[in-house]
């Protein structure tokens, strides 16, 4: 088992998937840990935990993790299992989190709200690892209000993007009517079929939006339709494809296959009216009628819509203010770390599963020490895997320890001890 240099302290914001694994990680190579979560463990898994991973078992756990649940005598998933949220939390994620080994050290409901250095400015020391000898600071907030500071030698943002959803206007800045409707509006992804069923069933839903999210939601929503023949749904995508997505080839990801290719049949449902190249222009909810009246731009001229409920599953962004006192350079397309944006880039439309994978280098920012991982260091762009997520963390500890060839993902070296 390596030991770092010398008993140095990792402060890690968000205590989702990869938040989680960076810990486990972090504490078996000997490091000091402390998690910060805004929420409960796994707050963003949480909310979508009735959509079923497309992705199996056997990609969404690493090593370090099925050997301290095997320690527990708590047995896994099978590696081919396509898990839903709710069981990967339930048989993998949580147990973890609860162990001995990580529990002490996960602070919930405490949201990290601003990170800085302790006595140096973010213009000062440019570009220059003297910044390095200054601890990060990191002010918090607890559930009570009650706001404290935190101090480590490594800051890890694993913070996600789930909870930051894009605006469903045009061009992504909010329609106008957005912004005071904001609470009625779902970005998310609701139990359609489950828990909001009563919201959903006979109503006619408004669902803009052409990537995976919009797929699970049109699916669930005609389940509904099987159940009751008066709900009925408008989807409206910026595509003019014949269909709202595009399918990879020979997907190798068989759930994520049939998602696509449900929703993409779909469109010729009596009940659903696919409404192609359109954006969103303007909403206004009516309290009386309690329904949404909508206008759309579509190349036919705008068009006027009535829904009781608008879904806006239109991507997520990374909410970069907390780190905005360090030194980060930014894609200004993406808003992902720029060295690493700069690696995706061209890969937006390509399969997530058979890319290569980018060297560690692109994991380091301007600011020494500090590393932002998971679904946030993918910025826009949406194909993050939890898979690529256990490579940065491997790679992070790389560049942690100084260490190139340090691998705890390695079976023979993936001990954890108590
Ligand atoms: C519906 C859906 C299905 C997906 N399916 C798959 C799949 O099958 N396979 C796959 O590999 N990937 C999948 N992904 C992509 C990705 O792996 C997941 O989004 C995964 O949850 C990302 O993990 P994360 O830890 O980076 O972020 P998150 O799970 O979003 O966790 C971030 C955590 O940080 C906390 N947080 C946020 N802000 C703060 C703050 N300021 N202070 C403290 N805490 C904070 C949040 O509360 C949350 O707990 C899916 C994503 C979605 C949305």
């Amino acid at each position: 088992m390596p030991h770092p240099q010398s008993k140095k302290s990792i402060a890690i914001i968000g205590a989702g998937p990869v938040g989680i694994e960076a810990a486990l990680y972090a504490k078996s190579a000997g490091y000091q840990v402390r998690i910060l979560e805004k929420g409960e463990v796994a707050h963003n898994v949480q909310q979508w935990k009735h959509v079923t991973f497309f992705s199996p078992f056997g990609m969404n756990h690493s090593q370090l993790g099925e050997k301290l649940l095997t320690q527990q005598g708590i047995p896994l998933p099978g590696d081919e299992e396509y898990l839903s949220g709710r069981a990967y939390l339930e048989r993998y994620l949580l147990p973890l989190a609860n162990s001995q080994f990580l529990k002490p050290h996960i602070i919930t409901g405490c949201e990290a709200l601003a990170v800085s250095r302790r006595g140096i400015l973010k213009n000062e020391h440019i570009g220059d690892g003297q910044r390095a000898h200054f601890p990060f600071r990191i002010l918090t907030r607890d559930r009570q209000g009650r706001e404290k500071i935190y101090e480590s030698d490594y800051l890890i943002d694993a913070s996600g993007s789930y909870g930051n959803p894009n605006w469903l206007g045009d061009g992504g800045i909010p329609a106008p009517g957005e912004l005071a409707n904001r609470e009625r509006i779902q970005y998310g992804l609701e139990d359609i079929a489950g828990s909001a069923k009563s919201r959903y069933a006979g109503k006619t839903t408004l669902l803009v939006g052409d990537g995976h999210s919009a797929a699970t939601s049109i699916v669930a929503l005609a389940q509904l339709m099987e159940e009751n023949p008066h709900t009925r749904a408008t989807w409206i995508t910026r595509g003019e494809g014949e269909t709202p997505l595009l399918p990879i080839p020979g997907d190798p990801l068989k759930e994520r296959e049939r998602i696509v290719r449900e929703a993409n049949r779909l469109t010729a449902h009596p009940n659903v009216r696919r409404i192609k190249n359109a954006a969103v222009n303007a909403l206004e909810y009516d309290e009386r009628s309690e329904k949404f009246r909508v206008e759309a731009d579509t190349p036919e001229g705008a068009l006027l819509l009535e829904v009781d409920h608008i879904i806006a599953n239109v991507g997520y962004s990374p909410d970069n203010d907390i780190y905005r006192e360090l030194q980060v350079h930014e894609c200004y397309a993406s808003r992902a770390p720029m060295k690493l944006a700069a690696a995706l880039l061209g890969q937006s439309s390509a399969d997530c599963l058979t890319r290569p994978a980018p060297d560690a280098q692109v994991l380091r920012n301007p600011e020494p020490d500090f590393y932002i991982i998971g679904m946030k260091s993918y910025g826009k762009n949406s194909n993050f895997l939890l898979k690529t997520g256990f490579e940065q963390i491997r790679d992070v500890f790389r560049l942690i320890s100084g260490d190139n060839a340090l691998n705890l993902y390695r079976s023979e070296a993936a001990a954890v001890e108590e």
